[in-house]
Order: structure tokens, then C-alpha cells, then sequence
């Protein structure tokens, strides 16, 4: 990103597909309800859990969606998924502690396993697999010092979404599951399936940046057992004492409203998603996994012997494209490349045509 934001101020026109984030504006009416709170004198301190009408909504949304039950306070309203992660990750872990992930992972969990002293416990999976946590190989791994499996369903970097019948198996391990499913709203031929249908032994991780296209507001959620969320909130009180009292206001809006908008937007991924999936197939020395959710197609580059960062390198120099090179998402993404379609059609069109010039030279 910094070296296409470099090319980019120099007057270089960079297609962007290195960034995790909808190209869409926060739905209307969810900008509205911040703005009616805001006018309403909603700028004060608030319970630190979330305000009630919030959290409510939350529980709403797993009865409505899931027909899972959630209780009120079992529902910690954060500023973003990503507190939540470092939050559920500091709940569950400390110094010497392992949490299991698979590798790819997202960037940041090894990060937030790191933080509090733990050590992230890698289980690598590739193409050959579909990119799926075995829960066989999951339960080799358990030591007496893994606390907590770390799950990502649809994932960041791959797309893909583990089957229903894993998730199963994982979930009868005996091992808390963080489940983070920040992706949910955004699957395409798979149902999608929240981790509490299998098991209470769970904290679920959700949020409103990608659905809901709203990663400046900051907020997200964590969905956990009773004592979990007790613990959890002191996490929070002592640090940012909540999130933010109109944002939360516009939360509750965007459960509560007509989703229609959200169905816009994943149309519109949808049919991004399709058209990159055919034209990459048609591109020899490329193979893509099966996208079944969020924004990310993650090819392998087949007929080169080029790292990911070298070839992420060359289509930032030759095809003028900013990608993520796999390798950032651990050593089991070398080879892979990232490719973000939370893009306008026509710079994905451009992509193409670039690709199917470069990929046979690399
Ligand atoms: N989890 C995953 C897998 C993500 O890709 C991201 C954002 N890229 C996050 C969590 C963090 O999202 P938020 O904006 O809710 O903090």
C-alpha cells in the first residue's frame, strides 16, 4: 500500500486492490440515525457494555438470522471487531499460552495472541485442502497450553468458508472457539452459519464494517458466556469505557432498518466475484480457490517460482496494481497473491487484461 500510495503521488493512476474495505458509503439512513442522536443530545458517557437498545438489536439479529439465542448480557458493544479479537484473545489467554489458528491467517491475529504473551499455534492448510481447518489436524495440536482456537468463517485472506460439518467437529474439541465472523452478510453459495448453532463454549466476533460498509464508525460486538462478557467489559471499562454513544445510535439503526441496501451491496460483490472467478480461470498459471464469502479472491501463482512479494511487486511495477502479497498472511500464503473486489467493475476489467499479459512472463 505505502509503495502504490508513493507511485500514486507522483501522478501514477494505481488500481487499488490491496485494501480490505467496501467501496460503498454507509447506508443513508445509517448516517441519518447518528446525526438525529447527535441532535438529540446523545454525546454522553453510556452504559460501558452498549446501550441497551444496541445490544438488543444484536440479540435480535441472532434469534432473526440463526434462531440462536443470546442474551443481553452476553453482548459487549465495541469499537470495531478488532478490540473485540484482543479483547476475547486477552479473556481466554495469558503469558505461556497457545491459541490454534490456521495459517493463512488474518494479519492481525498473531498480533493480538502476541500481545498479551500467548503464542499462536499454526495449523497450515493450502489449495490442496480448500483452505479448510481439518478439526483432525486441530485436535493434534491441542496442548495443555492451548486456550482457545481462533476461527475465521468466510476468511480473510482466502474467501472461503469452513464446511458445516467442521465446524461441528470443532466445536465438540472441548476447546473455546473465538469465532471471528466479521464476513457474515457477505456469503454467496454457501449458508452461512454462526458458531453458537454448535456450541455456548464460544466467543463470537461480529461487526459492522464490512456489512454494513462502516470501518471509520468503529463498532463491533462480542457475543460471549455470561462471565466471559462479565470480564470482558472490565477490559473495556479500562480502556476505552465504550464506543461511542451516537455511532452505537447508528447501529442499532442499521440491524433494526431494511437491509435492502446491505442486499445491494452484496449483489454487487457477488457479481465481482463471479466475473473475477471466470476470467482467472482462463488465465493459465493461476488457480483460485473457491470464494465463497467476503471480498478476497487469494490465487496461486502456478507457473512461477517468484515469491509473493516479488509478484506483488511486479504487478505494482508493470501492471500498475496494488495487491496484499501472500506471505503477510503467514507462510502457508507464499505464492498467493490477494486481491481485494471491493472495487469498481472496470478496474477489475483493467486487472484482467493486465494479468493475462503479465502472469505468462513471470
Ligand atoms: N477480522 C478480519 C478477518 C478482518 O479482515 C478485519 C478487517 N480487515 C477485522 C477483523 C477488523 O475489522 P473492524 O473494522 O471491525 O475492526
Amino acid at each position: 500500500m505505502e509503495r502504490a500510495n508513493i507511485k500514486a503521488e507522483q501522478g501514477t493512476q494505481i488500481i487499488h486492490l490491496e485494501v480490505g474495505e467496501p467501496d460503498f458509503d454507509t447506508p443513508r439512513c445509517v448516517r441519518d440515525a447518528a446525526l438525529k442522536a447527535m441532535g438529540e443530545g446523545k454525546t454522553h458517557y453510556t452504559d460501558s457494555r452498549g446501550i441497551p437498545e444496541l445490544r438488543d438489536a444484536i440479540c435480535k439479529h441472532y434469534r432473526d438470522t440463526y434462531h440462536v439465542e443470546v442474551e443481553r448480557d452476553q453482548v459487549l458493544v465495541t469499537g470495531g471487531s478488532s478490540p473485540g479479537l484482543l479483547i476475547a484473545v486477552a479473556c481466554l489467554a495469558t503469558v505461556s499460552d497457545e491459541i490454534l489458528m490456521t495459517d493463512p491467517y488474518y494479519a492481525c491475529y498473531p498480533n493480538f495472541v502476541r500481545v498479551v504473551g500467548a503464542t499462536p499455534s499454526l495449523i497450515p492448510t493450502g489449495s490442496d485442502d480448500g483452505f479448510q481447518l481439518d478439526p483432525a489436524k486441530a485436535r493434534k495440536a491441542i496442548r495443555p497450553c492451548t486456550k482457545a482456537m481462533l476461527i475465521n468463517s468466510p476468511a480473510n485472506p482466502t474467501g472461503v468458508c469452513l464446511d458445516e460439518s467442521h465446524l461441528i467437529e470443532l466445536s465438540s474439541l472441548g476447546l473455546p472457539i473465538i469465532s471471528d465472523e466479521i464476513y457474515h452478510g457477505l456469503v454467496y453459495e454457501a449458508q452461512q452459519h454462526t458458531i453458537l448453532e454448535y456450541t455456548d463454549n464460544a466467543i463470537v466476533i461480529n461487526g459492522f464494517s464490512k456489512a454494513y460498509a462502516m470501518t471509520g464508525w468503529r463498532l463491533g460486538w462480542l457475543a460471549a458466556p455470561a462471565p466471559i462478557a462479565k470480564l470482558a467489559r472490565t477490559y473495556q471499562t479500562q480502556s476505552i469505557t465504550s464506543a461511542a454513544s451516537f455511532t452505537m445510535a447508528a447501529g442499532a439503526a442499521a440491524l433494526n432498518g431494511p437491509q435492502d441496501v446491505v442486499h445491494r451491496m452484496t449483489a454487487a460483490y457477488a457479481e465481482r466475484r463471479r466475473f473475477l472467478l471466470d476470467a482467472l480461470e482462463e488465465i493459465p498459471g493461476l488457480e483460485c480457490p473457491p470464494v465463497e464469502g467476503a471480498f478476497y479472491i487469494f490465487p496461486r501463482f502456478t507457473a512461477t517460482k517468484k515469491s509473493s512479494l516479488e509478484i506483488a511487486g511486479i504487478l505494482l511495477e508493470e501492471g500498475l496494481i496494488a495487491t496484499t502479497p501472500g506471505i503477510a498472511f503467514g507462510q502457508a500464503g507464499e505464492g498467493h497473491v490477494r486481491f481485494s473486489f471491493a472495487t469498481h467493475m472496470r478496474d477489475l476489467e483493467r486487472t484482467v487484461e493486465r494479468l493475462a499479459k503479465i502472469v505468462p512472463n513471470l
